[in-house]
């Protein structure tokens, strides 16, 4: 069984085929500068490579670029886009109408379309993609979709609830949503199973960290309060984005720089987070290493991004009246073994006590950090969201047999 997996941006469409009889990777590439000329990089597994600049005006072009690179020349994996069982697309925004993995219809596309409201930068692209796809690819070939926001839909009111007018969340659906759900599903299940405990029993702060960065309150499997909100903006400070600020500070700025909405947009999501505190970079590595050259203002941003993963895994553990395990994934959470020790830091109070040379060591794989005598588990989970379209492809596929 090959799947094929697309993670289509405004103007970059990623895409990985992945054999499911042993779930590995046979190829994975991205075509990019869709709009503004176009690029596609592709390797295979065994490390073969393509590389050129194309010309992609949509995302159908840089599809048929990429059936045209999967199907011919050197580094060519597969014969003809037959040999190609099904396709799962991530989506970003699902809103409170997809709560799980779908089959692609006519419909389905038109309502991640009609979403794009809510996800202005992603919907729209998703849409685009969905219908080069379907143009490009033979019609019998299955197509899944798979939404970012929907494993947060378990969320009670309580928590995805603003303190806004009532009216706006009905009129308007102005709410947290939340994101990266496809990553927090993977890595809890990954974690239970490493923990060979029953995901249905535990208490997890979920933590992804990455150039956008959110955390998870995961109990008994299902996500009960997450960081990011109404857009993928809220939450912990990021690379270019701010994370949680007094709304007030906003109307306050606007005023200030005389800045219209989509220039105020502008400011929170690419030139806060790292970048606008440091003023260095908004690559968590950058960040560091001047914090260790001595920047005061990186040393901020360093310790500022620690201090609120602390106070979210503190905060989820109220919420969830309990705490059984702490897990690190994405880019920052997989290598940095700097922010996992920040964040974990003096929280013996909470039952959490790390192995500082192993974390250190750790670098993108499956490790358990804490010491034995931890009251909480603490673990770097390396995420692989890719996967879970693939493997949620597969099995929507095997239902609908
Ligand atoms: P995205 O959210 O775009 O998927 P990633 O999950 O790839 O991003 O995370 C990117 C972040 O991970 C960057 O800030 C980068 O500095 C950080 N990162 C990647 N590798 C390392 C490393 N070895 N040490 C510290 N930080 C790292």
């Amino acid at each position: 069984m090959i799947i094929l997996v697309v993670n289509a941006g405004s103007s970059s469409l990623k895409y990985q085929l992945l054999n499911m009889d042993d779930e590995s990777m046979i190829a994975k590439g991205n075509c990019d500068r869709i709009g503004i000329g176009g690029h596609i990089s592709h390797k295979t597994a065994d490390g073969r490579k393509f590389e050129a600049d194309c010309e992609f005006p949509t995302h159908t072009e840089a599809f048929e670029k990429l059936v045209e690179v999967l199907t011919t020349g050197d580094a060519s994996v597969i014969k003809s886009m037959n040999e190609i069982d099904a396709v799962g697309h991530r989506i970003v925004q699902g809103a409170e109408v997809f709560s799980k993995t779908v089959l692609v219809t006519d419909e389905v596309i038109d309502k991640i379309d009609e979403l794009r409201e809510l996800a202005p930068v992603h919907n729209h692209a998703h849409a685009l993609a969905l219908r080069a796809c379907k143009n490009v690819l033979p019609a019998n070939v299955p197509q899944a979709v798979v939404f970012d926001t929907a494993f947060h839909q378990t969320m009670p009111p309580k928590a995805y609830m603003f303190g806004l007018p009532y009216e706006d969340y009905e009129q308007y659906h102005v709410r947290k949503y939340g994101f990266h759900g496809t990553s927090h599903r993977f890595v809890s299940a990954a974690l239970a199973k490493a923990m060979n405990r029953p995901l249905e029993e535990l208490k997890i702060v979920s933590c992804h960290l990455g150039n956008g960065s959110s955390i998870t309150a995961v109990e008994n499997g299902k996500s009960v309060d997450t960081t990011m909100g109404f857009t993928p903006l809220d939450g912990v400070l990021m690379g270019t984005r701010c994370g949680a600020v007094d709304p007030s500070a906003i109307t306050f700025v606007m005023e200030k720089h005389g800045f219209t909405p989509s220039e105020m947009s502008e400011y929170m999501n690419k030139k806060s987070g790292f970048l606008g505190v440091s003023g260095v970079s908004s690559d968590n590595r950058d960040v560091n290493d001047a914090a260790v050259a001595g920047n005061k203002r990186a040393q901020l941003a360093a310790t500022m991004l620690t201090y609120q993963i602390k106070k979210y895994i503190g905060g989820f553990a109220a919420a969830m009246n309990g705490l059984d395990a702490v897990l690190f994934t994405g880019g920052i959470g997989e290598n940095s073994w700097e922010v996992r020790g920040g964040a974990c830091k003096d929280m013996d109070f909470l039952g959490i006590k790390i192995d500082d040379e192993l974390n250190r060591k750790t670098r993108g794989t499956l490790t358990k950090l804490s010491l034995p005598d931890s009251k909480v588990e603490v673990w770097v989970v390396p995420t692989n969201e890719e996967l879970l379209i693939a493997r949620d492809t597969l099995a929507l596929i095997n239902q609908n047999k």
